[in-house]
C-alpha cells in the first residue's frame, strides 16, 4: 500500500522585498473518498487487495473494519473491487474545507463568561488559548490556567484547576487530557465545554456543586499543541507531536506511545518513525511526556488521582485499561479510561465531523460525565 501524502497544494506566501520566504506546503484531500470497510477478521487479505492504491488510513484496529480515504483518481478501481463498504465522506476535502470555516472568537469584557456560540464551530490554536484565560477569568477565585512545560516547539502545555469548597488542591483529582492526537479536534471542544460547565453551574445545580466539593479538577486540552496547529496549517490528518530527531526522515512521536512504563514492549507501538505510532527512541523521551509525568506524578504525591480520561475520536466506545497503563499502575488512578467520542464511524465521517456536532458530543458527555462523577 502506497501511503504516499494526498495532493499538494502550494500556498504562495507573501512577497516581501528582500526576502525569499520557503513556500509552505499544505496537503489537501480534494476528491479523496472515504470508507469503512468490512473485514471481518481478516484485515491483511483487505490491505494485500489495496497494495496498490494510495490509500490513507485512518484506524489501527483493522479487526472489524478498515477505514481509509482513496484519492479520486482511483475511487473507480477500488468501487471495482466490490469490498463491503460504506461512505465515511464523498469528497474529504470538501468536508474539511467546511470543517476549517473558523467563527471568529467573540471578545468578552473582564471577568464575563465566553458566549455558549464558541461551541458552534471549531476554532484557531490561539483562539483556544483566548477562551481558556477569558473562562478562567471569570471564576478567578475557583480556577486558575496550569502551564505543565512546554512542547517540543516550546508551546505551553497549559490546562485549567477547578476547586470547589474544600479549597485548592485539598481533594482528589478528576484528571483529562485531550488533542494527544493532532487530528481529534472534537476531544478539545468536548473538553472545554466540560471545564465551562463545572466552572458556570457550580451555583445552580446540586450535582455539580457536589462534584467540585468533592474533587478538584484538571484538564489539559492540547497535550499535542505542535500537532495540533500541524492539522490547522499543513496537514488535517496529521497524528503525532512534532519533534524532529537526528538521523531520522520522518518528524513525530506518538505521545501515546512514548509513556515511560512497559515502553520496551514489542507490539502496539513502532520504532519506525516515519510509522503514525513511533514510539521515539527512549522511553517518555518526548518533552511532552516528560511534562506530562511531572504534573501526573504531582497528582499522585498529592490528593491521588480519582478518575483519569484520555479524550480519543472516533468511535464512541470506552476503553478500560489496559492501554492507558501508566497512569493505571504508575500513577495508581482508581480509574482510567479511554472515551473514544463521535462519530462512530458508518455514513458520518471520521477524524473530520461536522460542526454541527460539536454541540450534541459535549452535551451527552457533560450528561455521562456528571452520572459518572456522582456515583464512582
Ligand atoms: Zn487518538
Amino acid at each position: 500500500m502506497k501511503f504516499t501524502a494526498a495532493a499538494l497544494l502550494l500556498v504562495a506566501p507573501l512577497a516581501l522585498a528582500g526576502a525569499v520566504p520557503k513556500p509552505e506546503r499544505k496537503i489537501t484531500y480534494d476528491g479523496y473518498k472515504a470508507y469503512r470497510i468490512a473485514t471481518h477478521g481478516d484485515a491483511k487479505s483487505v490491505k494485500g487487495k489495496l497494495a496498490s492504491f494510495a490509500v490513507v488510513p485512518f484506524n489501527l484496529n483493522t479487526n472489524e473494519h478498515f477505514d481509509v480515504a482513496i484519492p479520486g483518481d482511483e475511487v473507480a478501481a477500488f468501487e471495482a473491487l466490490g469490498f463491503e463498504a460504506e461512505v465515511l465522506h464523498n469528497d474529504l476535502g470538501a468536508d474539511i474545507m467546511t470543517e476549517g470555516t473558523f467563527a471568529p472568537y467573540q471578545e468578552v469584557s473582564a471577568q464575563a463568561v465566553p458566549s455558549l456560540s464558541w461551541f458552534d464551530s471549531y476554532h484557531a490554536y490561539a483562539d483556544h488559548v483566548k477562551f481558556f484565560n477569558d473562562l478562567q477569568g471569570a471564576f478567578p477565585n475557583v480556577s486558575e490556567i496550569i502551564d505543565i512545560g512546554a512542547s517540543s516547539q516550546g508551546r505551553q502545555l497549559f490546562g485549567i484547576h477547578i476547586w470547589g469548597s474544600g479549597g485548592k488542591g485539598s481533594k482528589p483529582a478528576i484528571y483529562f487530557h485531550g488533542t494527544v492526537h493532532a487530528r481529534e479536534w472534537i476531544t478539545a471542544k468536548v473538553v472545554e465545554y466540560l471545564a465551562y460547565n463545572f466552572l458556570t453551574q457550580y451555583s445552580s445545580d446540586a450535582t455539580v456543586k457536589a462534584i467540585r466539593d468533592t474533587y478538584d479538577i484538571y484538564i489539559l486540552p492540547f497535550v499535542n499543541p505542535d500537532g495540533f496547529v500541524y492539522t490547522q496549517t499543513n496537514d488535517r490528518l496529521w497524528r503525532k507531536n512534532r519533534q524532529s530527531r537526528s538521523g531520522a526522515s520522518c518528524v513525530g512521536t506518538d505521545i501515546n506511545r512514548n509513556w515511560p512504563y512497559k515502553w520496551e514492549l514489542t507490539g502496539g507501538a513502532s520504532t519506525d518513525p516515519c510509522d503514525e505510532t513511533y514510539k521515539g527512541k527512549a522511553a517518555g523521551d518526548t518533552p511532552e511526556n516528560k511534562a506530562l509525568v511531572a504534573f501526573t506524578q504531582s497528582l499522585t504525591n498529592g490528593k491521588g488521582i480519582k478518575l483519569y480520561i484520555d479524550w480519543h475520536s472516533y468511535g464512541q466506545y470506552i476503553l478500560f485499561p489496559y492501554g492507558t497503563d501508566y497512569i493505571q499502575d504508575v500513577a495508581k488512578a482508581e480509574f482510567a479510561w479511554t472515551i473514544e467520542l463521535r462519530p462512530k464511524g458508518s455514513g458520518s465521517g471520521g477524524f473530520v465531523l461536522p460542526a454541527a456536532q460539536i454541540l450534541p458530543s459535549a452535551i451527552e458527555q457533560w450528561e455521562g460525565m456528571k452520572y459518572l462523577l456522582a456515583v464512582i
